[in-house]
């Protein structure tokens, strides 16, 4: 008798957590009339935010960059790129048309944690610590004609709003670099802080450890990787990053911009900041996980679309997910496993580890079940619930992020094939997402194809491995003090 009750109970409890498991399934569904629905909703956004500042949530900043990359910079360049989970510092040597970069390097540096939501200078201090330190290793190749200063492109990937190509203010922190409770509670806290000028913050720190280099370009990852992306292939239009946040920027006409009071510039272009993780629309499928996450997270309220689709928060919500499993169908046995109530515990990358699992008793899964939430014993059944969350969670943000190239795409009007017209379209992809959650990936192509229809041979999507740094020093290059000197 008491071997029958405890299969009750056990059966009892898979079934409430397989009816937790379908609910997050529908809820989390994008069939592809919402996704349109979605795309659309995207594009009207964009109208809005270029016709006026703070027209809509999405910010459509300008960047200043009116002219992307040619293949005639020349010269050597420095790069610093930070706005994720590392950080890196770039040498170039661009050659010209012919040899293009002659010579790279590079050094990557993780950031130390407390450093997100430090006080006073001690984030910048620390970039440009390290700046200095890799400086130091320039080799004998090095060369820069006498009396030049050392040109910088900063990759700082947060919204600013620029107030030219090398300067700007900070808008706000996103992904997990906080901070507004620490600047309420000590004006001095975090720098730069909101509303300060990011490259005259940059400069005072690049003061402080005796290194004389100017900043000649700020831009936005996405900007970066669109430069880098336009230098090696001449059809890229656009840029997406997906990786520990998400964003967009693509090359709108300037007479489309009416918020624009500038100059009209030669090229008639400017390239677009969208900021696209701060969309949100009644149509976007969120879930309570993911109202929870929000309410919890550093910047309640923002950053909607881009806590469904990103890097840093993926894990999170199958964390979510999970936890409400153990709660409430006692999925990993009677008592809730003390790890699994960590915030951020379980990070997109193990979650991917498992995704990907194609062992037939899903080993992956198991190990870093043991490993990260100290859950042991699995059952192959739990195994592949497991997956199956990680599933949903990803093929929601994957999706969701095609709907968003989609609205992209329909801005430009090239949505749809055109009589007479296969222009191709490239949009340039970049961020560890991308780069490492293969079925992520592969389902935002996928689901891409399918919105496009015939259209979608046009349209091409590139691994920019990289690019932003690379772009960043690009724009350095194009926007030299000394570019007349050397033009003349
Ligand atoms: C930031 C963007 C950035 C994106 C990708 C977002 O959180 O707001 O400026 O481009 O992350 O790094
Ligand atoms: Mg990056």
């Amino acid at each position: 008798a008491l071997v029958v009750r405890h299969r009750m109970r056990s059966s009892g409890q898979s079934a409430k957590a397989l009816a937790i498991l379908r609910e997050l399934e529908e809820k989390c569904g994008a069939p592809v009339g919402r996704l349109r629905q979605v795309a659309d909703a995207m594009t009207v956004e964009m109208h809005a935010g270029l016709a006026s500042e703070g027209g809509s949530k999405l910010k459509m900043l300008i960047s200043y960059v009116d002219n992307l990359p040619t293949g005639n910079e020349r010269g050597w360049f420095y790069a610093l790129d930070l706005g994720g989970t590392n950080f890196r510092v770039l040498r170039v040597q661009l050659g010209g048309k012919d040899k293009r970069v002659v010579k790279q390097e590079f050094d990557e540096v993780s950031i130390p944690p407390h450093l997100m939501v430090a006080t006073s200078h001690e984030l910048f201090d620390f970039v440009a610590e390290a700046l200095a330190k890799f400086v130091s290793s320039e080799g004998e190749d090095f060369h820069l004609p006498p009396g030049r200063q050392r040109e910088l492109g900063f990759t700082f990937s947060f919204p600013v709003r620029q107030l030219s190509i090398a300067s700007g203010t900070l808008i706000k922190w996103t992904k997990g670099f906080s901070i507004e409770d620490a600047v309420k509670l000590n004006p001095f806290a975090v720098s730069p802080q909101v509303g300060e000028d990011v490259v005259g913050e940059l400069t005072k720190a690049l003061e402080r450890v005796g290194l004389d280099m100017r900043v000649s370009a700020l831009v936005n990852d996405t900007i970066g990787t669109l430069a880098g992306g336009r230098y090696y292939n001449p059809d890229v239009i656009a840029a997406v990053i997906l990786g520990t946040g998400t964003n967009a920027a693509y090359v709108e006409r300037a007479h489309a911009i009416p918020k624009w009071h500038g100059l009209l510039p030669k090229s008639g272009e400017m390239v677009i900041n969208t900021e696209w993780g701060n969309f949100r629309a009644s149509h976007l499928p969120l879930t309570e996980y993911d109202q929870a996450l929000d309410v919890e997270s550093l910047n309640p309220g923002e950053q909607i679309f881009e806590k469904i689709i990103s890097g840093m928060y993926l894990g999170e919500i199958v964390r979510r997910v999970l936890c409400r499993m153990a709660e409430e169908a006692a999925f990993f046995g009677d008592t809730v496993p003390p790890k699994l109530k960590i915030p951020f515990v379980l990070r997109t990358p193990h979650m991917s580890a498992m995704h990907h699992d194609t062992s037939s008793d899903l080993k992956v899964v198991g190990t870093k079940l043991k490993d990260i939430l100290e859950i042991s014993n699995t059952s192959l059944k739990t195994r592949k619930v497991v997956v199956e969350v990680c599933d949903i969670v990803a093929t929601r943000g994957a999706r969701l992020s095609a709907a968003g190239i989609l609205g992209i795409l329909k801005k430009l009007g090239r949505d749809t094939v055109k009589e007479g017209d296969n222009q191709r379209s490239v949009i340039a992809l970049d961020g560890g997402l991308f780069e490492h959650y293969t079925k992520f990936r592969e389902c935002m192509e996928s689901t891409l194809k399918e919105l496009l229809g015939d259209a979608s041979d046009c349209i091409v999507i590139e691994h920019s491995n990289d690019g932003s740094g690379i772009g960043a020093a690009l724009l350095a290059a194009s926007h030299s003090q000394y570019l007349e000197v050397e033009e003349s």
